[in-house]
């Protein structure tokens, strides 16, 4: 069995490829807003993340910008550059401070084409993450801010393992394309039932099963795309 290293994929990893993966990058910590990947740049770097957030947001060429995903622990930023020639629209930054491997993807792209192995883990990551892009651009578009708002929290609190979030009203608002006054109406109303708890910036998931209730049928999608992962 391999060393647990805290990220899901390196840890689902053959002992001798998971170490060989170690010896191609290095730890890094990676504070919030630490941006990634550029926004029509393709990664110089992957970073399998041992803790922190990163938050892939599309800015419109007129202004304007809506998050499209979110990667934690679970995987990697940088998988989609290996897939082919084109750089994805979104930029990547650290949403929740935390720390990765960071690889070249000069070296991690040959390996990835090589070994079956180390292919078939980068795939099922990225079929989660198509899985998720797909629900929630419909979640985005047909729900309202309540179930989405807490669809969000809950995928966040997934990614992180962390119950406190540092999460600004503003910051929610923007990367659920909605505006601050409905985020904090949502959040009042979520606080006085006792669901979270808002403070300074920090949202407490306080009730679990009640806020899984309380979110849209697109979490149950998401989370059952995450729970699948290398099994
Ligand atoms: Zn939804």
């Amino acid at each position: 069995m391999s060393p647990i290293t805290g990220n899901l994929l390196l840890d689902a990893l053959s002992p001798a490829l998971q170490a060989e993966i170690l010896s191609l990058g290095r730890t890094i910590d990676l504070p919030t807003r630490t941006v990634l990947r550029e926004q029509d740049e393709r990664s110089a770097y992957a970073y399998f993340f041992y803790s922190g957030v990163a938050s892939q947001v599309v800015t419109m060429a007129e202004g304007g910008s809506a998050e499209v995903g979110l990667t934690g622990h679970e995987g990697l930023v940088g998988a989609t550059d290996l897939l082919g020639p084109t750089p994805t629209p979104s930029q990547s930054s650290m949403l929740m401070p935390g720390s990765a491997l960071r690889i070249r993807c000069e070296h991690l792209c040959p390996l990835f084409l090589n070994n079956s192995e180390l292919r078939g883990r980068i795939l099922e990551f990225l079929q989660q993450q198509s899985i998720a892009l797909e629900q929630t651009s419909a979640c985005n578009r047909l729900h309202q801010a309540e179930p989405r708002l807490i669809r969000w929290l809950l995928m966040c609190h997934d990614r992180s393992r962390l119950n406190t979030m540092s999460l600004t009203q503003e910051f929610m608002a923007n990367m659920l394309g909605a505006r601050r006054t409905t985020v904090t109406l949502v959040a009042n109303s979520l606080q006085e039932r006792g669901l979270i708890s808002y403070r300074r910036g920090k949202v407490t998931l306080l009730a679990h099963q009640e806020l899984e209730h309380a979110a849209c049928h697109c979490y149950r999608v998401c989370q059952r795309a995450l729970r699948n992962l290398y099994q």
